[in-house]
């Protein structure tokens, strides 16, 4: 017999979990379908790897600086094996949490490869299954240049496999992934270089946020390379790599090379023709605001929809979508994908949401305020590293209605999501201005900009 039910989705990632749990919560006979790990890219080789690399590369700097505070530390080494360990004990953990959630939700997880079969029904294992809604939540999967060599490189998800420190390593890319695994491997050790093929990696940040990104990376000594299109890739005799770049500029004795180029849709093994499902020349299926596709029943959230690429808006899509479907009071219930915030962690983070000050006045023209502010944190201030943060707030018209916080500094990656509330609530400048400061921190600085 088939086994058929109320609500399918494929790919158990953050979009695929939160939707079929929410849709059992509501009632309905739920399952989600995975071939891989349970938790998708963000629990498996994405956000939660990451942080936690980030967190040991947070620790190496606090030792750096340490001395400053009055400590005598003398660092025996850096066991990267020991971090891996423990991350991935934690990511199993995580697993069990997924599984348990399931379990107490009455949410069928079934392991396997599903390929569409018709609009109703897929195949996985062998075995037909039907469903009146089916999610299709697959997400997508890193890209690789078509260039010569490039299998010599490996991409984020082999970061995360990487068994021993990269001893020089060679990170190409510009995007979110790019500036964070270049960021972790210089503060853990490695001698890091970022090659970037424009000017500068997240060109399409506020501009004074990634002018000072570029000035840490300077202070910091982390090696950026802009205007270098990698030409070709070459294995030297003794195994290491050469990177070879168009202008001529080559970086030898790589012992790893890390593509970071940006994601592809994984939509082109589901077989989605038998369902009729249309994507476009890239792969991604391009949904309307209630995450319907083209055909009736047929769902997409998160990264395959070519959307906001962030676990946060694929959980929240997912959510709503089984809200919408099972829940009588929330019909039209869906995703606001406006003014959502994000965070590069970077060395420091960068916190963004809204305009940055060129999309502002390209929208408002000459109607737009622009605060800023550039500061030592207090943390760094009594140490010889005495960097600076740069808050900044863009406001439009006579009420000042607050559009753009951006922000590069400590604890960037922990302040900006209340303000991201102040801002969807519709605060103006005057708002933040008659809003206590905390002190000391850097927040504060949100609230007392001229
Ligand atoms: P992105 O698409 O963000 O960035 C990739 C960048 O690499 C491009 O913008 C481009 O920048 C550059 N690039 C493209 N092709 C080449 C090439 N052939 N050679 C050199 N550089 C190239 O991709 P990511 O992989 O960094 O991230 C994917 C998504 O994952 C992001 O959209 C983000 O939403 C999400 N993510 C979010 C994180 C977070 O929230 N903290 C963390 C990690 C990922 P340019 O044109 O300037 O050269």
């Amino acid at each position: 017999m088939t086994r058929h039910y109320d609500y399918l989705a494929i790919g158990a990632g953050s979009g695929g979990i939160a939707s079929a749990n929410r849709a059992a919560i509501r009632g309905a006979k739920a399952a989600v379908i995975e071939a891989k790990a349970v938790g998708g890219t963000c629990v498996n080789v994405g956000c939660v790897p990451k942080k936690v690399m980030w967190y040991g590369a947070h620790i190496a700097e606090a030792l750096k600086y340490s001395s400053a505070y009055g400590f005598d530390v003398k660092q025996q080494g850096f066991d990267w094996q020991t971090l891996v360990t423990n991350r991935e004990a934690y990511i199993e953990r995580i697993h069990g949490g997924y599984q348990r959630g399931f379990a107490s939700n009455g949410v069928d997880f079934i392991e396997g490869f599903a390929t569409f079969v018709d609009a109703n029904t897929v195949e996985v294992n062998g075995e037909r299954i039907t469903a009146d809604h089916i999610t299709i939540a697959v997400g997508g999967r890193p890209l690789i240049p078509a260039i010569e060599g490039a299998e010599h490189g490996i991409d984020s998800d082999g970061f995360f496999a990487l068994t021993e420190r990269p001893k020089k390593a060679v990170v190409v890319g510009a995007g979110y992934i790019a500036v964070e695994i270049a960021g972790v491997l210089h503060a853990l050790g490695s001698d890091a270089h970022l090659l970037v093929r424009g000017d500068r990696p997240l060109r399409y940040f506020d501009k004074d946020i990634t002018d000072a990104l570029l000035e840490r990376m300077q202070q910091d000594q982390l090696q950026l390379h802009t205007g270098c299109i990698v030409a070709k890739v070459e294995k030297q005799a003794d195994g290491l790599l050469t990177v070879h770049c168009e202008d001529g500029r080559q970086l030898a004795d790589v012992d790893c090379l890390i593509w970071a180029i940006g994601r592809v849709p994984a939509t082109d093994k589901i077989n989605l023709a038998a369902a009729g499902v249309n994507a476009d020349e890239q792969g991604f299926i391009r949904t309307d605001k209630y995450q319907n596709t083209n055909v009736p029943g047929i769902y997409a959230v998160g990264d395959i929809t070519g959307e906001a690429q962030l676990t946060p808006v694929a959980i929240k899509a997912g959510r709503l979508l089984a809200e919408r479907l099972f829940n009588p009071d929330l019909p039209d219930a869906h995703m606001d994908y406006s003014q959502i915030p994000t965070i590069v962690f970077s060395h420091p983070p960068i916190g963004t949401v809204g305009l940055t000050e060129a999309e502002a006045r390209e929208v408002h023209g000459d109607d737009i305020t622009v605060y800023r502010s550039q500061f030592a944190a207090m943390y760094n201030a009594i140490t010889p590293h005495r960097a600076l943060s740069t808050f900044k707030l863009i406001c439009v018209g006579k009420e000042q209605r607050v559009i753009g916080i951006h922000g590069i500094g400590e604890g960037m990656d922990e302040i900006l999501q209340g303000f991201a509330v102040a801002m969807k609530m519709g605060a103006t400048k005057a708002d933040f201005d008659a809003t206590v400061a905390l002190h000391p921190t850097s927040a504060e600085e949100f609230v007392t900009m001229r």
